[in-house]
């Protein structure tokens, strides 16, 4: 057998010098070549030429055919393909029987109705291999049963009956003598759906087809009968919306035998604009084999009177062989470096979207080990933040320098308590000592008169803190709303990477917030009772104050008496004073100095609300970023039966199938590195 289109390998004895291949020049043939007859007749006795050829492109034939094999296409990375398209009937199948040299299903019933990908490739071993490959696995067989083994994959591919699909099926056929080549056989194009095909069918192979032969590194095998009108042809209209100038369309033509009469002036004329020329071909005819069938074509060509006058360089199925192995070497020759270039480019890109995307985590080992990190880093932080001042973490986020933030707070706060410094522009006191005045009269008893009761303090006292008493209790909650801020901040950040801690996070952050701030308050709420319940201090700064403001008692009094001559005195501390009213009065005198003591002992007062505080937030925040933080949260995620961390396994599916997308597509972006990773520096030096 063998099918002796080229030339056998042992031919040559040292290889000829390797033909350098022009570039894109391949692909054109010039509009002489193309219409005239009188270019030299194609010598057949070159064929170690393409013998040659075919081992130089052969490693790159096969990385195109490895990628495809990994479908590489499934990334948006388009592959140099040969794509035959036809009408149906046009005869397809049987050009491509013709260059493998082996039998395909032909015929009405059993057309190609997936695409098929046919693997052409020379080997030394006189038996020929045959194989298909398709949904994931490799069946062998032989040439006696192709056509049964096709049938059979195409029905568990697309169904038994005419229906047809876009997932392609793969033929190797390793032969001795065969082209290097892979070419795509597509569906035939019909009008008509033929009983049993879906009403569709024209609209889905149309789409099949439209798929395969758009990309610019498609070369159109358009498959032509010599008895149609060419520029009828369903197949002829389908490639020149996607090239319209033909330069990636080559034309086959068949059944020269059947039709010959005015071959050569259709051929000739171009009309419907066919780039790489015409290639006319006689294919095998009923039983003949394959010999017999290049012998009636060689005939043929030679003998036939009006088919003798085509151009030997346009006839024939080597000739057809030929320009095919050479146009594939110079499209993927062209191609290669872009591909490379997209493999390299998309696998990066998709290298940084998995890194950008959320963390999985596997086991509940796992799971623990890393919210213990979380919380050791979120431990760091805040300690760095609302302990220490280090702010290296968050260097321009001035809301999340916490120790900074709480002092100006706790300023601010002390600031409202300070009494006012008087000033020359106040308003002239009119009620200076009425607040004192009436307290006395409402609690005078049988007494010595200036005698200043308790009482009288304590009721004072009272009611000035009453007053205030609001004050603390805002602070408090101002101050642990603004840690909720910072701890939530520094939690959500660690664990930024498992949204599925988020939620239980920021939960227990703030759970973990709302306790503190109402033992904050309780705690507030007490000291203000306790200031309204004793009046007392140790503090020296009381007695040294008050003996300062009662040295005014006698020039208080002295101008009380002698309001009239001045009713407006001034005292320090309380400003402009109007003294008119008082000499009408009773017990001036004790209201004077239960003013002056309360004056004194209320800056006491305020000095304590401020220190207290001020070391209580200190303590509590400490206390919380070192163990209670850690207890709330693990309660929170973990639970008190553990299950908290088999959750933290979980993810949205929509994660979970984003990752195993990028993950497959790096894996096979991967692979076709590896498989294009050699093949450059050949590329470079081989055809360069
Ligand atoms: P496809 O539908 O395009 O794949 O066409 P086929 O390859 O199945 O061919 C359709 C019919 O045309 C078959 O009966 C073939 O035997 C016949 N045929 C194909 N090529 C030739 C040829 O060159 N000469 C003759 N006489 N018949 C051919
Ligand atoms: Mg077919």
């Amino acid at each position: 057998m063998g099918s002796p289109i080229l030339a056998k390998e042992e031919t040559s004895s040292p290889p000829p010098q390797l033909v350098s291949v022009p570039k894109m020049s391949l692909l054109k043939i010039s509009e002489q070549e193309k219409q005239s007859s009188l270019i030299p007749v194609v010598n057949h006795d070159d064929a170690p030429i393409v013998s040659s050829y075919n081992d130089r492109i052969r490693p790159l034939l096969d990385t195109v055919d490895r990628l495809r094999h990994l479908k590489i296409m499934q990334e948006g990375i388009q592959l140099p393909t040969i794509v035959v398209v036809g009408d149906q009937s046009s005869g397809k199948s049987s050009v491509l029987e013709s260059l493998a040299g082996i039998s395909l299903p032909r015929g009405q019933g059993i057309c190609t109705r997936v695409p098929l990908i046919m693997r052409l490739q020379n080997h030394s071993n006189p038996s020929p291999e045959l194989s298909l490959e398709f949904n994931g696995k490799t069946v062998p067989t032989d040439e006696k049963n192709i056509a049964d083994a096709i049938s059979l994959a195409t029905e568990e591919m697309a169904g038994k009956g005419k229906g047809i699909s876009n997932s392609p099926l793969t033929l190797v056929v390793k032969k001795n003598g065969v082209p290097d080549l892979t070419m795509v056989d597509l569906p035939g194009i019909t009008r008509v759906p033929v009983h049993g095909q879906p009403e569709d069918i024209y609209e889905q192979i149309s789409k099949i087809i439209t798929e395969f032969i758009t990309p610019e590194e498609s070369i159109i095998l358009n498959v032509l009968s010599a008895g149609v009108d060419f520029s009828t042809c369903e197949s002829i209209r389908m490639s020149q919306r996607v090239d319209k100038t033909g330069q990636r369309t080559l034309a086959v033509v068949t059944k020269a035998d059947k039709s010959p009469e005015g071959l050569l002036e259709k051929v000739t004329a171009d009309d419907v604009n066919i780039g790489l020329g015409y290639v006319c071909v006689r294919n095998r005819i009923g039983d003949e084999t394959y010999e017999e069938a290049r012998a009636e074509e060689a005939r043929l060509f030679e003998t036939h009177p009006q088919l003798s006058k085509i151009n030997k360089s346009i006839v024939g199925i080597p000739v057809l062989a030929e320009r095919l192995v050479k146009i594939q070497a110079t499209i993927i020759v062209k191609c290669l470096p872009d591909i490379v270039r997209k493999i390299n480019d998309k696998l990066s890109a998709n290298l940084v979207e998995l890194n950008k995307l959320p963390k999985h985590l596997t086991s509940v080992a796992e799971a623990m080990t890393t919210f213990m990190h979380i919380l050791g880093y979120a431990k760091e932080s805040l300690r760095k933040i609302l302990l220490q001042g280090e702010f290296d973490e968050y260097p321009d986020a001035k809301d999340m320098h916490g120790t900074a933030r709480l002092a100006e707070m706790l300023n601010s706060y002390s600031d409202e308590f300070q009494p006012k410094k008087p000033s020359e522009s106040d308003d002239v006191k009119d009620k200076f000592l009425d607040d004192e005045i009436k307290v006395l009269e409402e609690i005078r008893s049988i007494g010595l008169p200036n005698f200043l009761p308790k009482s009288a303090f304590l009721t004072l006292l009272r009611r000035k803190v009453n007053l205030i008493s609001d004050k603390p209790v805002e602070f408090v909650e101002k101050a642990w709303s603004y840690v909720e801020n910072v701890l939530i901040a520094v939690l959500l950040r660690h664990s930024e990477n498992y949204p599925q801690l988020l939620s239980g996070t920021r939960r227990a952050g703030h759970n973990l917030i709302s306790k503190k701030n109402e033992q904050s308050v309780d705690w507030v709420k007490d000291l203000v009772q306790m200031e309204k319940l004793t009046d007392y201090t140790c503090n020296p700064e009381y007695m040294a104050s008050y003996n300062k403001l009662i040295s005014h008692q006698t020039e208080f009094i002295n101008a009380v008496q002698r309001y009239f001559l001045q009713p407006v005195i001034s005292i320090e501390e309380f400003g402009r004073v109007n003294v008119e009213d008082l000499h009408k009065m009773s017990g001036v005198v004790e209201a004077f100095d239960l003013k002056m003591r309360m004056t004194a002992y209320w800056k006491i007062v305020m000095q304590r609300m401020v220190d207290n505080m001020a070391l209580h937030l200190q303590y509590n925040i400490q206390k919380l970023v070192n163990n209670e933080m850690q207890t709330e949260i693990i309660n929170e995620l973990i639970g008190s039966q553990g299950n908290g961390l088999e959750r933290m396994l979980e993810e949205p599916p929509s994660i979970s199938e984003k990752r195993n997308k990028l993950k497959k597509s790096i894996k096979l972006l991967k692979e076709s590195k590896d498989v294009v990773a050699n093949i450059m520096d050949r590329v470079v030096d081989n055809f360069n």
